[in-house]
């Protein structure tokens, strides 16, 4: 691995010169810039945790493809112990950033296509098997941090990508040459696409017969001529630069840090190529990177829930209430609900089975179950929080009110919970949960790694109802 520590890191995004704009100015060093270092801090943790002897057997791994020790990252999964070992990690790291440290999406892509690309070849008689894994090594050898790059901006949604009004609203291949393909369009909100090296282009959906063009997998180094990052706003943005209590977490942001990636005519050359145009794998590949990412919502969020639960008890000590039989019940539903999800991932994990490239799978309706639950809990917990921490959330005076030398007292005097803690460690604690379950935060819970109702379609598909329909006839002795 050539990139080890957190400098390591930081030093190879520096090197990488990526176009990246922030409300609407171009942004000349992506490392030291105030409204992306907890993006960054909170991804080099993936590298930190990997670096310590207690973590290793979960952030590092053995290489299939080498026999090298390589981040967990970076690993395709050989067993089902491999698959909840991701679990177990993400909800680690969630511990020590409290935030999305954005690395998984790539993580995720890398196994999706593993296993698709292998499929392919075995159907057609491609060479994309043996092309991805070449380019896996230099991944794992680097250590490179990837976006994956799956959800386009779609426009009409009622309209298929060939029928839109503009074809760029779908990425697709504009040109096919002799030394590889000109690609355009754009990928939306990319988790961690400011502070990553790499993006893998993937379809957004099933493509049918006609949208041959948007069945393109590639690669690209996010430097590459023609990409252009836009950064997302979010919900307390100005506070992430003051940098102070008011942003609850400084050090590593609520949220992923998510872009808008432009792609305007950006050449890849064919050995970073991994699927043109069969469409009839679009779909597969669509599915297995939901199910890969869907798996994960457990283990981050269910770590992230850890974080508001522990808060929220000391929001409440700090103002008297924590002995309150409410309080302490409030405090259990939001562990029952943690626990709940983090179930669901371990679940889909220990049900995982074995792909035809030997790659390991979850499985995926529970997958599915586990980040539609996210959908609902992270709600609930953050309302119980909300009810917890109290209407003080919403009406907290400034950290500037705090330390002015006029209205200081005033603050430190009225805004102060119980006796021997300090008025603003309670800001602290109060300033934390407030940005945690709100906003940003609360909107990626939802719509992260697919929305709500593209479980829902999987429930449909893979919820076996005719066999349920069956087996009740059977109980409740029906002939027909
Ligand atoms: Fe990883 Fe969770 Fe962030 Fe997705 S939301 S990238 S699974 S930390
Ligand atoms: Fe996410």
């Amino acid at each position: 691995m050539k990139i080890k520590t957190k400098e390591d890191y930081i030093e190879s995004l520096k090197k990488q010169h990526v176009v990246i704009y922030y409300n609407g100015e171009e942004v000349k060093d992506r490392t030291t810039f105030p409204a992306f270092v907890p993006h960054i801090n909170s991804a080099a943790k993936t590298y930190e945790l990997a670096l310590m002897p207690e973590h290793e057997d979960l952030l590092t791994a053995t290489s299939n493809i080498t026999g090298k020790k390589i981040s967990r990252f970076t690993h395709i999964h050989q067993s089902v112990d491999d698959l909840i070992k991701k679990v177990q990690m993400l909800r680690l790291i969630a511990h020590e950033t409290a935030s999305c440290f954005q690395r998984c999406v790539g993580f995720d892509a890398l196994n999706a296509l593993y296993m698709t690309t292998y499929e392919i070849d075995e159907k057609y008689g491609t060479k994309y098997f043996s092309r991805f894994s070449e380019y896996l090594k230099k991944i794992q050898d680097e250590n490179f941090m990837l976006v994956g790059g799956m959800t386009d901006p779609k426009g009409d949604r009622s309209k298929r990508p060939s029928q839109q009004a503009d074809p760029d609203l779908f990425t697709h291949v504009v040109e096919k040459r002799k030394d590889g393909v000109v690609i355009r369009g754009a990928k939306a909100h990319q988790t961690g696409a400011v502070n990553s090296h790499e993006i893998m282009i993937m379809p957004t959906q099933a493509m049918v017969e006609g949208d041959e063009a948007y069945a393109i997998v590639a690669a690209i180094p996010l430097d590459a001529k023609g990409i252009t990052l836009i950064f997302g706003r979010q919900t307390n943005e100005e506070r992430k630069l003051e940098c102070g209590i008011d942003a609850g977490n400084c050090e590593f942001g609520v949220v992923g840090g998510e872009a808008l990636v432009v792609l305007e005519d950006v050449f890849v050359p064919w050995e970073r190529v991994f699927m043109c145009g069969e469409i009839d794998f679009t779909g597969l590949l669509v599915e297995r990177f939901a199910t890969l990412h869907r798996q994960n919502y457990g283990g981050c969020k269910g770590g992230v829930s850890d974080i508001i639960i522990g808060a929220s008890a000391l929001a409440a000590q700090y103002q008297g209430t924590l002995n309150a039989s409410h309080i302490k019940d409030k405090l259990v539903e939001m562990m029952h609900l943690a626990e709940t999800v983090y179930s669901g991932s371990v679940a889909c994990s220990a049900m995982g089975s074995k792909t035809k490239s030997g790659a390991y799978y979850p499985d995926p309706l529970l997958a599915n179950c586990t980040k539609h639950n996210i959908t609902r809990n992270i709600y609930e917990i953050s309302r119980l929080a909300h009810d917890i921490g109290g209407g003080i959330m919403a009406t907290l005076p400034f950290d500037k009110d705090l330390r002015s030398p006029k209205i200081g007292k005033y603050v430190e005097k009225y805004m102060k919970g119980i006796e021997g803690v300090s008025t603003e460690n309670r800001m602290k604690v109060l300033r934390l949960l407030e940005n945690m379950t709100g906003g940003t935060a609360l909107i990626e819970s939802m719509h992260g790694a697919g929305s709500p109702q593209s479980q829902r379609v999987m429930y449909q598909r893979l919820g076996k109802l005719s066999e349920k329909m069956k087996m009740a006839k059977k109980i409740a002795k029906i002939k027909e």
